[in-house]
């Protein structure tokens, strides 16, 4: 998980049509709030318009800020699937705890919400997040819009509001929470950022690293021994062409940049 840096200026449609269907939903709850606070009344799911927050202009927005990855776990998603629009605050109802009961209302007010949205792969969007949305105190939850949510402190890492480096760190392809932060080991558990079929293909992609990197530290020494001018510079031209895939196996669009970044860190000490 790296840190997801958006436009601060948000889609067109969310400024427009999402104003007004978010307004119409303030209303409908305004017009009978202890009915939605009771369950007697609910939104339903035809309520929320994914013509809306899902809209191309949104997910092409996403795409771009998050270089076709999930925000979650880092896998490029776009070659596999179109990727889903997750609400990080849950729209239609949420649990405090896997097994514990959907509370509804969610946070209906926040469903066409810019910073709400992110682009994440269906594994960590509907097998493991879900309604899932856990604080640290339940007492503090803003359960309408009349509510505000700064008096919250969600479990889960919010991908650009939180640096995900301060909470979670790599021990080669296994995420760790740092000092055993709770945000950092609730964000590896409700997310199952170390499942095993995830953990693999980390593993793969450090393998190729551990090779280049090896490689260019065979080059660099041989390179110094070479007698012959015309071998030192071809041996300097790959060396050079390792660097970059290094570097660029760590910037923000390479997959698991996170991890690999750690990787680097290790390497050179
Ligand atoms: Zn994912």
């Amino acid at each position: 998980m790296i840190r997801i840096k958006k436009p601060r200026r948000s889609p067109a449609i969310l400024q427009t049509r999402g104003r007004q269907a978010s307004s119409r939903l303030r209303k409908m709850y305004d017009a009978a709030p202890d009915d939605y606070r009771s369950g007697a009344r609910r939104f339903a799911t035809r309520d929320f318009d994914r013509d809306i927050y899902g809209a191309d202009e949104v997910k092409q927005a996403l795409r771009k800020a998050q270089h076709d990855k999930c925000a979650f776990c880092e896998s490029k998603v776009a070659h596999i699937s179109h990727g889903d629009i997750e609400h990080f605050r849950p729209k239609a109802g949420y649990r405090q705890r896997p097994d514990g009961p959907l509370v509804r209302p969610g946070y209906y007010w926040l469903a066409y919400n810019w910073s709400n949205l992110f682009l994440c792969c269906t594994l960590c969007n509907q097998k493991f997040k879900s309604n899932h949305f856990p604080l640290a105190d339940p007492s503090q939850r803003a359960s309408s819009h009349h509510d505000d949510i700064r008096r919250e402190q969600p479990m889960l890492l919010h991908p650009q509001a939180d640096d995900p480096m301060e909470f979670l760190e790599f021990d080669r392809e296994y995420l760790r929470p740092v000092d055993d932060h709770p945000r950092g080991r609730a964000t590896i558990d409700l997310l199952g950022l170390n499942r095993p079929e995830m953990v693999e293909r980390r593993r793969d992609a450090l393998a190729s690293i551990d090779c280049l990197l090896e490689c260019r530290d065979l080059l660099a020494a041989q390179t110094k021994a070479l007698p012959d001018p015309e071998g030192v510079k071809r041996l300097a031209a790959i060396e050079k062409q390792i660097r970059w895939y290094l570097s660029d196996a760590q910037s923000d669009s390479a997959e698991y940049a996170a991890m690999i970044r750690a990787a680097l860190r290790v390497w050179t000490g």
